[in-house]
């Protein structure tokens, strides 16, 4: 028998939406043009990549010239830190230190790891039990030769929003860079780069009903980063190679979309993640919420089951047709506890039995009760 799929896994990645597939597909088929050719077929795409940039502008609230188009999320990432990174060396600036925390993703933790082994110099902050990192210690992190900050805006796992006002302000104090890994973030809560004085964000096409293979990065055109992608001289010459025009359109249509309906898309995403929680609260016993309970992704929900096996727990659930996650979709299928869970400081009696669901637009309430029934049917 054929089971209906469930799909609370949006935080891996989200289904394209219709309005996005078909907004692509003549790039895909008739209008094949490089962007680069100077006759009708090139200016096109050429015309539909510009389009596209604008949309994406509009939803971060920058100018679209600050807006450049890469592969995906962790490219977005490695082009912020090590752009910013390999700039200083050319430029000499004596400056070789960045501060990030314990809980980005590993496009960030392996890109400072990489740099390490470069000779540059990187502090890990801690994060509280609800994920938050404290302001006096990233204050009190900072040296002569800080150059970046670099804290997500939400975390993947437990969907912590970080306080990245706050975080800015004392970038600018002290005239440090912030880049601001956004992926999971953008589409669900409202950014405003400008006003939050964000230097650079990164974000990706696949979390917000784009395809995979898509992203994007934000540079305020005040910030020289030096390219690691050598070739051709697309995206003002600070990343090279051909754009994939299909994916840059769809990632505009997404965040076109994205703009219009933020307000319905979060009260719809928040109401199922309430009530999910309100669910598990009054039907399990030793279970534990991972994460700040106010300032939080719309759609994430973090839990912990004492002394559950959480492989054994995706796998019943995938046999009843729910698609979800134990930490992140980067850790799932390695059997250690999460960076993340260890850092916020969860017992292994819990972190082993970790269940991630995260809504998405095609979710609604019958899936919720749907699922709660699975889980008590075999917890
Ligand atoms: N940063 C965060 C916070 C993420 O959640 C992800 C993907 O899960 C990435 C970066 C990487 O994005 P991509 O899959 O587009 O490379």
């Amino acid at each position: 028998m054929k089971v209906l799929i469930r799909y609370f896994d949006n935080a891996a990645t989200t289904r394209i939406k219709e309005e996005v597939l078909k907004e692509m597909l003549p790039y895909l088929t008739e209008e094949y043009g490089n962007a680069s050719s100077i006759y009708k077929l090139g200016r096109n795409s050429k015309k539909a990549i510009e389009e596209a940039r604008k949309k994406v502008a509009n939803l971060l609230k920058c100018e679209p010239g600050e807006i450049y188009f890469t592969s995906c999320g962790s490219e977005s990432d490695n082009m912020a830190l090590k752009g910013l990174a390999y700039n200083q060396k050319e430029k000499n600036t004596g400056k070789n230190h960045i501060i990030t925390s314990k809980i980005e993703h590993p496009a960030i933790l392996e890109s400072c790891k990489s740099l390490e082994k470069q000779g540059f110099e990187i502090t890990y902050l801690d994060v509280n039990e609800e994920g938050f990192v404290n302001l006096n210690s990233l204050e009190n992190a900072i040296k002569e030769k800080t150059f970046l900050i670099s804290i997500m805006f939400a975390n993947n796992e437990i969907g912590t929003i970080e306080p990245i006002e706050e975080i800015s302000k004392i970038a600018k104090k002290h005239s440090i860079i912030f880049h601001t890994d956004a992926v999971q973030a953008v589409g669900n809560i409202e950014i405003n780069v400008k006003q939050l004085g964000i230097d650079m964000l990164s974000m990706s096409g696949h979390k917000i009903y784009a395809p995979k293979g898509i992203g994007a990065i934000y540079i305020n055109k005040n910030i020289e980063i030096k390219r690691f992608l050598d070739g051709g001289h697309q995206e003002k010459n600070k990343r090279a190679g051909t754009e994939n025009i299909a994916e840059i359109v769809g990632l505009g249509k997404a965040c076109e979309i994205a703009e219009k309906n933020l307000k319905t898309y979060q009260e719809k995403l928040t109401n199922l993640r309430e009530y999910f929680f309100e669910q598990i609260e009054e039907n399990f016993k030793d279970v534990k919420i991972n994460g700040s309970r106010m300032k939080r992704l719309p759609g994430n929900c973090n839990i912990c089951f004492k002394n559950i096996d959480s492989n054994e727990l995706l796998f019943k659930l995938d046999e009843n047709g729910i698609c979800a996650s134990g930490g992140s979709a980067c850790s799932s299928g390695d059997n250690s506890i999460s960076h993340v869970l260890t850092a916020i400081g969860v017992s292994s009696e819990f972190a082993n039995g970790v269940l991630r669901i995260t809504f998405g637009d095609f979710n609604n309430k019958d899936d919720v009760d749907y699922l709660i029934r699975t889980l008590k049917k075999i917890n």
